[in-house]
């Protein structure tokens, strides 16, 4: 074997490997093209998902000749002219896009230069270049994507599907750019000058109007900056997908600023839900590297710490400012007979559940009939009190005698202490309520009804898409919906007995699939989808109960199946016997 060097043609291809993956790597590519070129108005439209054809057209100063010749060839641009690949203004600068693209597709490139006396149009696939009646900008046509190398074919997805990823690629770059009007394919509409609010509704949906707090920070060196909008707590997505982030301008999914945004929510959003936010992090370029992956969503900063630390410390400051309300209500706590000194008790639970004197047993499950037998109870179920019946004067001993018996107070706002005759309980309020909502909605859902009339739920119509994708999914799961038009769905067939919230449902079904880009998550069933929807509707850690609430998630956790754990496999409650507190207190 001789060693040879490979001819352009192949170099290309192999470097289209890393550059165009699907339609919406080129459509990135062009329309980062477009921005460096200096337009303002950018029209994108796609046939067949871009695989049949893609056309990016600008309205930036074009090309002469000799350029537009040079633009295929490798490594050639014309944005780094001082060598320095430390200073990066562009949002080019490898000249590996256009030879790329070409080829593994049919180019053409139509382009008008001021000063020349005419447009020129390239074939990409000849080299040709002849005059042509094209006046202003440049068009770029991409036909034929992968034909030649069906390898890369096969792994196009849908055309919904590939359709949906431009679309998402086209919003980053619309969040990015605000001053700069893009059309899709004549349907998604980001017109020139929005003001961030608007173009972040446009981007988003109404529903954030008004909901999002505005971010505007710099570091005392001047070094470092922060300015966008971020959203409340209460507004969140059950994935990314409006979570738009920049570094000097430039969209990134790097995981220093999404780790610090995810930090910086962490105390006021479960980590399975997504705030909204459009944060733009500036600072000087010398001190950050894009030049990491070929399609640059990563970033090296040289002192991530630093950055990381930086961001945390201004988002949780802005969160703070409004959440002082709330903070205020904490300090007054439901005062019953019944509740214990709290403080104290705080500090021995912290001590018994440090996990060092293994002195609790795991939660008993409910069928387990010996553990009851044990301590007394024949059968607990004799004693159940529906929820909702219980009068407060009543509450203190009707309990005792139950599994997870009475309560006795809040700790935290996120856990339940409770005792019967013979048990310290702890009950984590979330998991328990996360683990009765599941049960509810998993036990209903084997019978399906259809509809007289069909429920309408109105959406974006990528949202529309998003869940189009998944549809024989869901009618596996008993949901059977169709398209609505453009911008709803309708629900013709729905599992019976289930009362959901289905606008709610379809929604983060959609922000999962647009974030997944097709039905991985799916896939798992929409059981475990379920798992997540009963979460997010769930008594969050934090939320503060009274008496008759802890009492009724008691009773209900007792008569739930597999009670004992969470969806998510985390343990619902401890019970530790009063004789392992005997131990401790050396009682025994
Ligand atoms: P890069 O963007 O990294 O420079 P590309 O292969 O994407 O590399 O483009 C090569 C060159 O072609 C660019 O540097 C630019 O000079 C020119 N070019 C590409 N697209 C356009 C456009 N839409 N308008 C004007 N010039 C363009
Ligand atoms: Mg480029």
């Amino acid at each position: 074997m001789s060693v040879r060097v490979l001819p352009d043609f192949l170099v290309n291809q192999i470097a289209a490997g890393e550059v165009v993956e699907n339609p919406a790597s080129v459509v990135k590519e062009l329309v980062e093209n477009a921005l460096d070129a200096g337009a303002d108005q950018i029209v994108i439209d796609i046939v067949d998902g871009g695989r049949t054809s893609i056309s990016v057209i600008d309205n930036g100063r074009g090309m002469n000749r000799e350029d537009l010749a040079k633009s295929i060839l490798r490594h050639a641009t014309s944005k780094l002219p001082d060598d320095d690949l430390t200073n990066i203004t562009y949002m080019g600068f490898r000249g590996e896009a256009l030879p790329s693209i070409a080829s593994v597709s049919d180019m053409t490139i139509d382009t008008y230069c001021a000063g020349e006396p005419n447009g020129w149009q390239l074939n990409a696939g000849t080299g040709e270049i002849k005059p042509c009646n094209w006046d202003s900008g440049t068009r770029i046509k991409v036909e034929n994507l992968f034909a030649r190398t069906p390898a890369r074919l096969k792994f196009l997805r849908g055309d919904r599907a590939e359709t949906m990823s431009v679309l998402e690629v086209v919003k980053r770059l619309a969040m990015a750019r605000q001053d700069v009007g893009f059309v899709l394919n004549n349907k998604w509409f980001f017109p020139k000058g929005q003001s961030l609010l608007e173009r972040m509704t446009s981007v988003m949906g109404d529903d954030i109007v008004g909901r999002m707090l505005e971010v505007n920070s710099n570091s005392e060196s001047s070094e470092l900056s922060l300015t966008g909008f971020v959203s409340e707590p209460t507004l969140r997505r059950a994935s990314s997908v409006d979570q738009f982030l920049f570094v000097n301008g430039r969209p990134v999914k790097d995981k220093v600023v999404v780790g610090a945004l995810r930090a910086a929510y962490m105390d006021v959003m479960h980590a399975r839900e997504f705030p909204l936010c459009a944060l733009f992090l500036r600072l000087n370029p010398r001190n950050v590297d894009v030049n990491v992956s070929p399609a640059k969503t990563e970033v090296h900063f040289l002192e991530p710490s630093h950055v990381r630390a930086f961001i945390i410390k201004n988002l949780r400051e802005r969160l703070a400012e409004t959440m002082n309300d709330s903070v205020q209500n904490k300090s007054e706590n439901i005062n019953t007979p019944n509740q214990m000194n709290l403080s104290t008790s705080d500090n021995f639970i912290k001590h018994a559940t440090s996990g060092g004197y293994g002195l609790y047993v795991n939660a008993p499950q409910r069928n387990d009939k010996s553990f009851f037998a044990n301590r007394g109870y024949s059968d607990f179920t004799v004693n159940k009190v529906k929820t909702g019946e219980i009068a407060p004067n009543t509450v203190d001993n009707v309990f005792d005698d139950m599994p997870l018996g009475r309560a006795i107070g809040q700790i935290g706002d996120k856990y339940i202490l409770a005792t019967n005759q013979d048990n310290l309980i702890i009950i984590d309020q979330h998991a328990a309520h996360e683990r009765i909502t599941y049960e509810r909605v998993r036990t209903h859902s084997i019978k399906v009804q259809p509809l007289l009339t069909p429920i309408v739920v109105n959406m974006r119509a990528e949202d529309v898409v998003a869940v189009m994708t998944v549809a024989d999914e869901l009618k596996a799961s008993g949901l059977v919906i169709d398209s609505f038009g453009d911008d709803a769905i309708a629900i013709f067939e729905k599992p019976a007995d289930w009362d959901l919230n289905w606008a709610e449902l379809l929604h983060s079904i959609a922000d999962e699939v647009r974030e997944n880009g097709h039905s991985v998550q799916l896939n798992e069933k929409l059981h475990l989808k379920l798992a997540n929807w009963a979460c997010h509707h769930s008594v969050r850690a934090g939320q503060k109960l009274d008496m008759n609430q802890m009492n009724a998630l008691l009773r209900d956790i007792e008569n739930t199946t597999r009670g004992g754990q969470c969806n998510h496999g985390r343990p619902v409650y401890k019970i530790i016997p009063i004789s392992d507190l005997d131990i401790i207190f050396e009682r025994s």
